[in-house]
Formats: C-alpha cells, structure tokens, sequence
C-alpha cells in the first residue's frame, strides 16, 4: 500500500469513530428488528466515506486493500450487523465491477455506488451452490439478436433498497456456454422486488426476492461471461468481508465480557483469554490469506477459517450471555440479545456451514485418492 493510500484508509477508520458509530450504536436495536430506517443505512455509510475503502484512488475511492475493507466491515459489525451485512452486499458488488474485464460497466456505475446513490446487491448465493453441485441455477438467459432475455427468480437477496439498486446474478444459457453474471438494474422493465421478507432480525437489510420476467438486457450489463472462473477469482474477496462480519461480532462480544462485574470476570477470565486468542490469531490469518493471494491458491483454508471463525463467534457470543447474566435478559440491555440473534446469521449465509463443511469433506477425499 502506498503511504497516500495509507493515510486514506486510516481517515476512512477514523471516520467510523464519529458520526457513523454514533447512529450506529444508538439504532442498531431498531436496525435488527424494524425496517424503518432501511432508506437510511446505505446513505450513512457512504457519508463516512467506508464504501470507497479499498477502491483505488485513481478510480474514485479512498485506496488501501481488501484488508481494509474487511476492517471496515468488522468495525461496523461491532456495532450492528445488519447494517455490516449492508455493507458486505453492497461493497462486495463493487468488488464485483472492480475484477470485471467491462470496465464500461464499471466507469457507468462505480461513481453512484460510492456514494450510495445506488444500491449494490450480491445475488450469487444461488450460483455459490449451483458451483457446489447443491442446487440448480434459477435463472435463465437466452440469446437474442439484441442482447440476452433473463427469466427467473432469487429468493434472498439483501441491499435491495426501493430507492434504485443492481443487483448481480448467475444465468445459465442453453449448450455450452458456461453461466454469466448479470448486473440488472432495478428499473429493468420485466425486474420485480418483493415485499421485505418477515426476517427475525436483520430486518432493515433491504432483504427481499428477485424475480425477471422476459427481462432484457445486453452487454453492457455482462460482469463475466464465465461465472465459474470469475467467482473463484473473487471468493477471497467475497469471503473475506464476509469473515468481517464474524471478526466484529466475536470482537463486541468478548468487549461485553469485559465489561462484567469483577467476580464474574475473575472466574470467566481463561475462558475469555483463550476465545481473544483464537480470534487474534484469526484475524491475522484472514488478513494474511487475502493480502498474499494464497486464498486464491488454497481455497480450502479460507473455507476453514470461515467456519473457525463462525465457531469462535459462537464462543464469544455464549460467553457474553453467561457474563451478563439477568440483565441480558431485560429488553433495556437489549445488545446480548441482539447478538444472539446476529449470530445465529453467521452459519447459515451462503456459503454456509454445511455447505461449507461438504467441500471440505469432498477435498479431503479428492486429496486422499
Ligand atoms: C437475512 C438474510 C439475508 C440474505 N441475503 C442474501 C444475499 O444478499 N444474497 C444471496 O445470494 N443470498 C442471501 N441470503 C441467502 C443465504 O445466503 C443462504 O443461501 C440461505 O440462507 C441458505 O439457503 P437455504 O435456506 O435455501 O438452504 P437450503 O438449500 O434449504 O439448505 C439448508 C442448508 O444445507 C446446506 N445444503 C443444502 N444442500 C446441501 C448439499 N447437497 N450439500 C451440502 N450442503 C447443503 C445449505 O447450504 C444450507 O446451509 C440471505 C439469507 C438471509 C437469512
């Protein structure tokens, strides 16, 4: 990193310490549990300056790494997740246009996703599985002589803000062609977004379904032709924020440990050091992996560090709720409960543990024959 883009990213850190960690901490409650604020969780994330995190300067970013846009992340999931799990959609798309070879594509967009005056929505959970042999792609293109006519529908997909979004997807074509990945924006005549889901939590996500019907779009709206090669390229990037969301979490967790009463911490003490250890240690493998490419070389460690890390969220959460005792349980302390239910996202948001757990497995057996 350059000592410019250095001192950026560390103004674009520094900028969470103020006004956005202010709004955060005094809305995350509603945050997870009302969509009245979903209008306004994009746009207080780009007044800190955070969605340029890790975009190069030259392209109207703030420079630094994609480790610093995980930190990014994980200092915003400190303190809600549901407006971390905003940011992962949404930067995670300009990751997206940022390794697509339509560089047209991105130049059109890039500059309103920075200030959030658009939306970015992740929609590949579909296409993560699809690669995992554990679903079919549910979306279709067919070529026609002006572009490509895409049907189908996605059930999950959060950043799907009413104000204008894009949203990415895979498709699969007839023949040989291998699945690409569309980026459909949300005025595409034939796009429809669904009412927000009932979610238990996380419910100012903007989180609602994707249907296309005879929706047409042509080459300028093409991430990739190859949807296999281009997520392997991206995994450690989409992965890696995605990690961002466990390393904040686990973080605001043992710092609530910490915060117990001294007989309390006294007798938790071991059980804490050893949980801060494991996520120290974590977190450098992560932002080791993604700096030094070797997750692109040796995804398998990725994945098992995803689901380590999962566990250690798991660790951290449980022992706040021991830590806090009866209060945790009173709706005026409600940031234990809260987490509780953060956490119960992290195993199950694509790809997920089980998932994750069967590649793993398949590997080991690939490795053995
Ligand atoms: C709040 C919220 C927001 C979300 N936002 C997005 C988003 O922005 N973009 C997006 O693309 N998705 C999103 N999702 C979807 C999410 O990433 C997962 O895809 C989804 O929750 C898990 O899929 P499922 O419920 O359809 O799992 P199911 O298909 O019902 O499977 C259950 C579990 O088993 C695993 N599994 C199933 N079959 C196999 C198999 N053969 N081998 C191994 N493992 C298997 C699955 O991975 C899953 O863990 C969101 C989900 C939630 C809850």
């Amino acid at each position: 990193m350059s000592s410019i883009d250095s001192i950026e990213s560390q103004s674009h850190s520094d900028a969470l310490q103020g006004e956005l960690a202010r709004w955060l901490d005094a809305n995350a409650e509603a945050l997870d549990i009302e969509q009245s604020r979903a209008g306004e969780v994009l746009l207080r994330l780009a007044r800190a300056e955070i969605f340029g995190i890790g975009v190069p300067l030259a392209l109207g970013g703030g420079g630094g790494s994609i480790a610093d846009a995980i930190g990014a992340v994980a200092q915003v999931a400190q303190r809600s997740v549901t407006a971390a799990f905003v940011l992962w959609g949404h930067r995670t798309f300009i990751e997206y246009l940022l390794n697509s070879s339509n560089t047209a594509l991105r130049d059109r967009w890039l500059p309103a996703l920075l200030t959030g005056e658009l939306a970015g929505a992740t929609g590949l959970s579909n296409a993560m599985k699809f690669l995992s042999n554990i679903e079919s792609l549910q979306m279709h293109a067919v070529r026609e002589a002006s572009g490509w006519t895409l049907n189908g529908s996605l059930p999950w997909i959060t950043n799907l803000r009413r104000e204008g979004f894009l949203a990415a997807a895979a498709f699969d074509h007839a023949g040989a062609a291998p699945p690409s990945i569309f980026a459909i924006p949300s005025d595409t005549e034939g796009a429809h977004r669904s009412d927000d889901l009932d979610l238990i939590g996380l419910r100012a996500s903007n989180t609602a379904a994707l249907t296309l019907k005879d929706a047409v779009l042509d080459e300028q709206y093409q991430i990739s032709a190859d949807a296999p090669a281009f997520l392997a390229r991206v995994r450690p990037a989409f992965l890696g924020l995605q990690c961002g969301l466990s390393l904040g979490l686990a973080r605001r967790a043992l710092a609530a440990v910490a915060e117990a009463g001294d007989g309390t911490r006294a007798t938790i003490k071991s059980e804490a050091a050893r949980i801060e250890a494991t996520l120290d240690a974590e977190t450098d493998q992560l932002m080791t992996g993604v700096s030094d490419a070797s997750f692109l070389q040796r995804p398998a460690s990725l994945f098992e560090l995803r689901i380590s890390l999962a566990q250690t969220v798991s660790a951290a959460v449980g022992l706040e709720v021991q830590a806090a005792g009866g209060r945790g349980y009173l709706r005026q302390q409600a940031g234990t409960a809260r987490r509780v239910r953060e956490a119960s996202f992290i195993p199950i948001v694509t790809p997920s543990l089980v998932q994750l757990k069967s590649q793993l497995a398949l590997h080991e057996r690939t490795v053995a024959q």
